[in-house]
């Protein structure tokens, strides 16, 4: 047994099967559908139990069943197959960074992010933000670009969401064990663990720095968890976006300073510093005090940061930008201005935004004026952004403030049903994983039979209703239902009905009410005989959001309505692992944001991915995919509507676009009981969407636009026309 096993307090594994540790802490196996086969044969109620993490399966699973296993040639064959795949992956010299820039050789790009979503294993993330993320190291990986990511293990990550009789939302928080995930410490040169300490105010705090490897790219994580912490500040990073303003910052100067310092006490100099939203952008600034350190004038220093970074900004919504006030920093940065060779005046600046109530500090702006190179995540919320933050240049007219739009993507592999990836391996070119952000590759998905799509949609839709079901019987399990309210779950919900799916963060502005607006009407929609409809729900509310909490208040009683009830469901808790589910069983996916509030969005381009439809408001990334042949947009674009009056359009524009397009083709058979009309619109949604909407063209665009001209020090690039 080598020193990773018992440490790691797993279960003797034989020796035939040595490597399986090994392949638990690379997160390669959470978009490897083989490698997490192999571990679901090892014990398949295990597998469930632990929550699809082969950390806890290695540490749990009876000593009898690995040696059993190891004695079965067919599970020997997979574990030699996808250790196969692994070392290869892993040892790959003809990468697609190296065939693209084959003389690259500086550092990596340094990614900092508040959240890192990657897996339903480890909750380190709240939605979007981290989702994205985490799909951006995966992409990192696989086109092996040099990659490392900095930010915190939480050990509470976000919340658990339980839903009280009366649909109250109920934050519940547990403690993560950092032994049963797949994180290790991480060590420096010398192979002392890492520790780094920044100064807050008049303390200093400690963060220990674990690493998790993502295929070929590693994350630096940080946890405040330890001694000699004061009870208080080990609390710092226990949440994500926990506790108030001081925490607030306390947390994005740990991000941000703490996270510059670990990459310094690794010995990792980054070719490319890269921002994701305001949170991690007081790194900017400890790189900066680190070139004054080292002799520099600020401004000398703060050329050579903006000629290296890069800073994106993901939100349109005013308050979703983090702003302190002056006094706190000034309180919190005391003495960290002058290191800097700066005055206080001078450093506040830094971040300054005028308000009519005085001046602010303005992460997003901290991040625009000292990184070099920014961009939005969709090319209308470019629009939005370059209006947004026009007051930085005024010089300059709107359409030339210098933010481009670079438009979010997924990855595909982490996202693909493993039943709609055969469909693509028989009939899509051999490589077509390997160039799925070309759309030529994607051409052939008119050569796959209706018969064959069909069949996997009707299993992936039959799937996510098992798993409602499944999911309905824990819920009124834990509210004490009686022996009949459980047994009638069996009857919730239909195998072959048109399936809506609605899944996201319940803030106002994605207005999850809208369905709601004629509760006759809808009604209607739901029960036609013959053409039954249902819609799952699912999505948290930030903890201090009451509106958000009452909205999935309402859904929640809607969904036991007589006229509604069984064609309307909310599961709680919604994560990576439910998201899977819903984004690959659904037959619709909807999207209602409040025009242009959706910076980008994402679950509708994991739908397209696995045959889903978007019915979405012309917002985010759907304003430029939709293409009028590959899904429906409700309604117009009006921003001279009020909310209200806005609110009444889209909701009317939904029901009719439900009542006369969507509930008609789906259920418009022909002789062999195919919806040929759907498929073939479902045709055109994978071959528009798939490729263009891929993590892969997405960070193509970032190495393209963003980080080799930073690497490489051009000169900064001209506003895109
Ligand atoms: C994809 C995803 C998101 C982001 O999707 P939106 O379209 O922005 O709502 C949020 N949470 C989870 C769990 C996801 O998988």
């Amino acid at each position: 047994m080598d020193i990773l096993q018992i440490a790691s307090g797993f279960t003797p594994i034989p020796s035939r099967l040595a490597r399986l540790a090994e392949l638990a802490y690379n997160l390669w196996w959470s978009w490897h559908p083989t490698a997490q086969e192999l571990f679901r044969a090892m014990d398949e109620p295990l597998w469930e139990e632990v929550y699809h993490n082969p950390v806890r399966l290695l540490r749990e699973i009876r000593q009898v069943t690995l040696e059993r296993v190891a004695r079965q040639p067919e599970f020997l064959r997979r574990y030699h197959g996808v250790l196969a795949d692994f070392d290869a992956y892993m040892t790959a010299q003809d990468t697609w960074f190296s065939r693209h820039y084959p003389t690259f050789g500086g550092g990596p790009v340094a990614y900092f992010s508040a959240e890192f979503g990657l897996h339903e294993a480890l909750p380190i993330y709240s939605g979007g933000l981290g989702i994205l993320s985490g799909d951006h190291c995966k992409q990192a990986s696989d086109l092996g670009l040099p990659f490392v990511g900095v930010g915190f293990l939480y050990p509470q990550g976000y919340f658990r969401q339980q839903i009280d009789a009366d649909g109250t939302q109920q934050a519940i928080y547990e403690k993560l064990n950092f032994a049963e995930v797949p994180a290790l410490p991480a060590f420096d040169r010398n192979g002392c663990e890492v520790v780094v300490e920044v100064q807050l105010a008049d303390r200093t705090i400690y963060a220990k720095v674990w690493h998790i490897q993502v295929g070929r790219v590693a994350l630096y994580l940080m946890d405040t968890d330890i001694h000699p912490n004061a009870p208080p500040d080990r609390h710092l990073s226990a949440r994500l976006y926990g506790g108030d303003r001081e925490m607030r910052l306390s947390q994005e100067m740990m991000l941000g300073i703490g996270g510059a310092r670990v990459l310094q006490t690794l010995g990792i100099r980054p070719a490319v510093w890269h921002v994701n939203e305001g949170h991690p952008a007081f790194a900017l600034l400890e790189y900066a005090r680190s070139l004054v350190q080292a002799g520099r004038r600020f401004e000398e220093a703060l050329e050579e940061v903006r000629a290296t970074s890069v800073f994106t900004t993901h939100t349109p919504v005013p308050a979703g930008h983090d702003v302190f006030p002056f006094e706190m920093i000034e309180h919190f940065f005391n003495g960290y201005w002058k290191e800097l060779g700066l005055s206080r005046d001078a450093f506040l600046n830094l971040g300054r935004q005028d308000q009519p109530w005085g001046p602010i500090f303005s992460m997003t702006v901290l991040g625009l004026r000292m990184a070099g190179r920014y961009n939005a995540v969709s090319r209308l919320h470019g629009e939005v952004t370059r209006r947004m933050w026009h007051f930085l240049w005024p010089d300059q007219p709107i359409e030339q403030v210098p933010i481009q739009a670079i438009t979010n993507g997924v990855h595909t592999a982490s996202w693909l049903a493993p039943e709609m990836k055969a469909l693509y391996d028989e009939y899509l070119p051999a490589d077509w994983l390997e160039r799925v952000d070309d759309p030529a590759v994607w051409e052939a998905v008119d050569s796959i039979p209706d018969t064959a799509l069909w069949a996997v949609r009707q299993q992936l839709r039959r799937a996510l209703i098992e798993f409602v079901r499944q999911r309905m019987r824990t819920h009124l399990r834990r509210l004490g239902a009686e022996a009949w309210q459980l047994e009638s779950v069996a009857s919730l919900c239909d195998r072959d009905a048109l399936t809506i799916g609605f899944a996201r963060r319940f803030a106002t502005y994605k207005r999850a009410y809208l369905l709601f607006q004629d509760i006759e009407r809808l009604k209607r929609i739901l029960n036609q005989p013959g053409r039954p409809v249902q819609i799952i729900f699912a999505g948290k509310a930030h903890p201090a959001d009451e509106p958000g909490k009452e909205i999935i208040r309402q859904v929640y009683r809607h969904a036991k309505e007589p006229g509604l009830a069984g064609h309307i469901v909310f599961l709680e808790d919604y994560d990576i692992n439910m998201a899977r589910y819903l984004i690959q069983g659904a037959d619709v996916w909807l999207n209602t944001p409040r025009r242009p509030n959706e910076a980008s969005g994402t679950s509708g381009q994991k739908a397209a991915l696995n045959g889903v439809l978007n019915v979405s408001i012309s917002d985010g990334w759907w304003a430029e995919g939709y293409n009028g042949r590959n899904g429906w947009t409700i309604g117009q674009p009006n921003d001279q509507l009020d909310p209200a009056a806005q609110d009444a359009e889209d909701s009317r524009a939904l029901y009719s676009i439900l009542e006369e397009q969507v509930i008609p083709m789906f259920y418009e058979r022909d002789d062999q009981g195919l919806p040929r009309g759907w498929l073939k619109m479902m045709r055109e949604s994978i071959r528009s969407v798939a490729p263009t909407f891929s993590t892969a063209r997405m960070l193509k665009e970032y190495i393209d636009k963003m980080y080799m001209p930073a690497a490489m020090r051009t000169s900064k690039p001209t506003v895109e026309g």
